[in-house]
């Protein structure tokens, strides 16, 4: 080792000692006589201290030769320090350098490499390896291996085992595009990354395993909003001989796992809501429960006074915001706004005030006597203070804006604290959806997810009334995970498929190899798979997941830093037997 200490190891009690430390320069204090150099590694910063007088000429004249980031080796003793710093672990100490050896220079960094720097999104992205030195991302990646390594820790006590599953694999259906590779043995002919090991993890069951996990990537081809990459990592996994209460109650136990032994957080009960009332109480499939302000319904007390918008209106539903009575009329004119969003696509927004007097001030008055309005008051539970906010329309369009604007409201109200954990299981989603673009039924979840066998009577005659074996965790408002009971028999999968228009051949085609599988004896299995990256991200507390991946894709797919997606050259693309270079 060319070092006989890290930058964050040293104490009160190692003074007089000889050390050798090697690191990065974080900062140089010049005093004219007096010296200091903050040396850092990835285990914490160390002051080196050099004294006109004491340290020798030639010594001082090389310290001051250096630049932020040089990479130096410096020997030295251990001294206490005058002016302790009580914020640092090796605040009480300082080294009086003896030695400095430049292992390597450094250009100026394009950025600070501080806690908070000055570089922006691009600029780090290009430079990320020199984004990688500040502390909170580095932070954010050893958050990340602990994560991995609890989660191996608790799958492996339950006697999961993982298993790596392959990258060029074929298209798997789960509703996005795949990315595809050119195989340049086969020509003209293509592999596909997968969207995530489904049939693999299932063809294992077959195979007996029981249990499996893997920490895997999985690619996915879609159009990047915000915060998504086009590769990301799941936990992914699956059993054998289980009921789906097995496996949420299995996958509770990882998240509480993780939560005990990475923050010191014990989780309380993760409560289970069907989609049908997570839709209806909060509009979402995805509801943020860590405050309340479920909606509630008044078409039946709303209706037959004559206001038009609400006799047109299929639901009249709303949300009380507790102690909201005093905003102003420019507080609801923005709430007015945000409803009205394209993306929301509500048409207005009713409002009833709950007066200190116990009296109502709403925005239909014309239409509402008092006791009316106090009926309105009552769905909601509401007291004096509060205010009503009420949407009207199409039922599950209503519900929808509604959910939205509960969280922009709890949101003005602080009730979405980053340190509070609402963690919850949506059960029961319906197993198709109808898709108007493509104008058939879509799986929900996927085409291998196992419908309800009491609601199997309707997969003709009212597809879109059956529910799944199929379950989502939420946590804080995101969906953290998700999965289901399967189909393990080839006839209910040949319906599924034909369900979702496949014809016999072509199902065939593609999953041949998975129905001719449930005929060697498939047991009755079921999994889950959790957004890895998401999770860290709230694990850390933060709104974004690209400073929990090492070497994130912007929002464009690319990556900054070596440039890519890029061209490549008509030897490579003759190769592969594509012909032409798509114009950039
Ligand atoms: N393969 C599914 C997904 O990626 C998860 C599962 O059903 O286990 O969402």
């Amino acid at each position: 080792m060319l070092r006989t200490h890290t930058c964050g190891e040293l104490r009160i009690g190692d003074v007089n000692k000889h050390v050798t430390l090697t690191g990065w320069v974080q900062r140089l204090r010049d005093k004219g006589s007096l010296m200091w150099i903050d040396l850092r590694d990835r285990y914490g910063i160390t002051q080196l201290f050099l004294e006109e007088g004491q340290t020798e000429p030639a010594l001082l004249t090389a310290a001051r030769s250096l630049g932020r980031e040089y990479v130096v080796k410096v020997q030295g003793t251990v001294a206490e320090r005058i002016a302790k710093n009580d914020k640092m672990p090796t605040g009480d100490i300082e080294i009086k350098v003896s030695s400095i050896e430049v292992l390597n220079a450094s250009k100026i960094p394009p950025f600070t490499i501080e806690d908070q720097t000055d570089g922006g999104d691009d600029l780090r992205m290009k430079y990320r390896y020199l984004d990688l030195r500040r502390n909170p991302v580095r932070e954010s990646l050893q958050l990340r291996h602990k994560m991995a390594q609890q989660t191996r820790i608790y799958l492996d006590s339950l006697n999961f085992i993982e298993v790596e599953t392959p990258v060029l694999i074929k298209s798997t259906p789960e509703g996005a595009r795949d990315f595809v590779v050119p195989s340049r043995m086969n020509p003209g002919e293509f592999y596909a990354l997968p969207q995530s090991p489904q049939t693999f993890k299932q063809l294992l069951m077959v195979s007996g395993f029981d249990r499996y996990y893997q920490i895997v990537k999985c690619f996915r081809d879609e159009d990047l909003r915000a915060d998504r990459q086009p590769e990301f990592t799941q936990i992914d996994c699956e059993m054998s001989f289980i009921t789906q209460e097995d496996v949420l109650s299995t996958f509770e136990g990882l998240v509480r796992h993780l939560f005990r032994s990475v923050k010191g957080i014990e989780l309380p009960t993760v409560p289970h809501i069907t989609f049908a009332d997570a839709m209806a109480f909060y509009g979402s499939d995805k509801p943020d429960t860590r405050f309340d302000m479920r909606i509630a319904e008044l078409t039946e007390v709303a209706k037959g006074k004559g206001f038009s918008v609400f006799e047109d209106a299929q639901l009249i539903a709303g949300i009380c915001a507790k102690g909201c009575a005093g905003y102003t009329r420019k507080q609801i004119d923005e709430l007015t706004e945000f409803v009205k969003k394209p993306q929301i696509g509500a048409k207005g927004l009713v409002y009833v005030r709950c007066e200190a007097n116990g009296t109502f001030k709403s925005s239909v008055d014309k239409f509402f006597d008092e006791v009316e309005l106090s009926r309105f008051a009552q769905k909601f539970n509401a007291n004096a203070g509060d205010l009503i906010l009420i949407l009207a329309g199409e039922t599950d369009k209503t519900r929808k804006a509604l959910g939205e604007l509960r969280l922009h409201v709890a949101g003005q109200l602080g009730l979405r604290d980053k340190n509070t954990f609402a963690p919850l299981w949506v059960v029961d989603f319906p197993l198709l959806e109808w898709n108007e673009e493509t104008n058939r039924w879509h799986a929900m979840h996927h085409p291998f997810t196992s419908p309800k066998p009491e609601d199997l009577p309707w997969l003709d005659s009212d597809p879109g009334k059956v529910r799944a074996n199929a379950y989502d965790m939420v946590l804080n408002g995101t969906e953290i995970g998700g999965g289901s009971i399967r189909i393990h028999d080839r006839g209910t999968q040949q319906r599924m498929f034909a369900k979702l228009g496949f014809s016999e051949d072509e199902s065939k085609k593609q999953f041949g190899f998975l129905m001719d599988a449930f005929e060697f004896g498939a047991p009755p299995h079921g999994g889950i798979a959790f957004g890895f990256d998401r999770l860290c991200s709230l694990f850390g507390g933060a709104d974004s997941i690209r400073d929990f991946i090492a070497f994130p894709k912007n929002n464009a797919g690319r990556d900054m830093m070596i440039d890519t997606p890029s061209p490549i050259s008509q030897e490579q693309l003759n190769e592969l037997g594509i012909s032409t270079n798509a114009p950039k």
